[in-house]
């Protein structure tokens, strides 16, 4: 009990008056300002624990006369009461003890076990159904938030050293307005919309360990949606996808391809340009190159972040014959058949010929 806060004012009555104008203006403003229904605002939560106090003093017939007293109030109504009389002088003769009384009082009464049974009281009541109802939503089971899985593209580069990806996900978030609260303001969050979160895009740099294959699933704890009432946020998996290229094919470091080649280059020799898994690169076929030959390009495969070698790529070459020959181009051919008698089946032996 605090004498110099005037109890009267703060419950919005004059001292006159009486117990059930108390109790009425309590529950008016005690609903007003229950911090259920202003999640988050600092001051309705003030608001609400000064009213609580005064409450408690002006509530109780002993304690108010006590409070009258100390704040030399007149009462204007005669108090016929004999108990009300006894208990006030009682009131009085306590509060003349030494102060620790004085000092233990307003952490013993503002939120105590009458108190809060008072409040339970009233919002059992129809009218207040929807502060009730707030109140059951106050001990919800913890829930947590789901998993998201998201796709995730490498190159075998990648695959083979890890790389580090930055990735745009969508999840679910604590509302930054009310945080969570639902509430802003004595009224509903108009950003979530009272669902205390939000959808978000968020940026995260994730990082992909070495020697990954693809549809490894990486966990990325805590970037799922948003848990409930307290509970885990839903944890955020990206599978990984090896970007494949239909012409090369990976064997260790060494990256492998096929390159077709025509007669001519074949024949002839030529400086070619090939694909590489950077890039691409010139490589000489000599004279005389045969269908499935294979050229080494020397630390051209894949790059091993760890010993900081590099791989070769192995280049097969396959001649191929231009589609639709023309006349003058079959002309050609037979004459090449012509001067050069060339069996290249002469040393296979058919056993049926033995
Ligand atoms: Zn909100």
């Amino acid at each position: 009990m605090n004498k110099d806060k005037d109890y009267y004012k703060i419950l919005g009555i004059n001292a006159s008056a009486d117990k059930k104008e108390i109790k009425s203006a309590y529950r008016t403003l005690a609903r007003k300002y229950h911090p259920d229904i202003n999640q988050g605002n600092r001051l309705s939560e003030e608001k609400f624990k000064e009213i609580g106090e005064a409450y408690s003093i002006l509530g109780d017939d002993a304690k108010k006369a006590q409070y009258d007293i100390l704040r030399g109030l007149t009462q204007k109504k005669p108090n016929t009461s004999e108990q009300a009389k006894k208990q006030a002088s009682e009131a009085y003769s306590e509060k003349k003890k030494p102060d620790e009384k004085k000092k233990n009082e307003p952490e013993k009464h503002p939120f105590g076990d009458a108190f809060s049974g008072f409040m339970d009281k009233i919002f059992e009541k129809p009218e207040s159904k929807e502060p009730q109802k707030q109140q059951q939503d106050k001990k919800p089971q913890p829930v947590k938030g789901e998993d998201i899985t998201t796709n995730v593209s490498i190159t075998v580069v990648e695959a083979h050293n890890g790389t580090v990806r930055k990735i745009n996900i969508l999840h679910t978030e604590i509302c930054p307005k009310c945080k969570g609260k639902r509430h802003f303001n004595g009224g509903t969050c108009a950003i979530c919309k009272g669902n205390g979160e939000i959808s978000n895009h968020k940026k995260l740099s994730v990082k992909i360990p070495p020697n990954v294959s693809a549809g490894t699933k990486i966990r990325i704890a805590g970037e799922g949606n948003r848990g409930q009432n307290g509970g885990a946020n839903g944890d955020l998996f990206l599978v990984v996808n090896i970007i494949k290229n239909s012409i090369f094919e990976f064997e260790n470091l060494n990256v492998l391809c096929e390159i077709p080649i025509t007669p001519s280059e074949a024949a002839l020799g030529a400086e070619i340009i090939i694909p590489t898994i950077d890039g691409h690169i010139n490589m000489k076929i000599p004279s005389e190159t045969h269908s499935g030959q294979k050229f080494r390009l020397a630390g051209e495969g894949i790059p091993d972040s760890n010993t900081a070698k590099r791989g070769d790529q192995l280049v097969t070459v396959k001649i191929e014959i231009p589609p639709g020959l023309t006349n003058k181009e079959k002309e050609l051919y037979q004459e090449l058949a012509k001067i050069r008698k060339f069996n290249p089946r002469e040393n296979i032996v058919f056993e049926k010929n033995l």
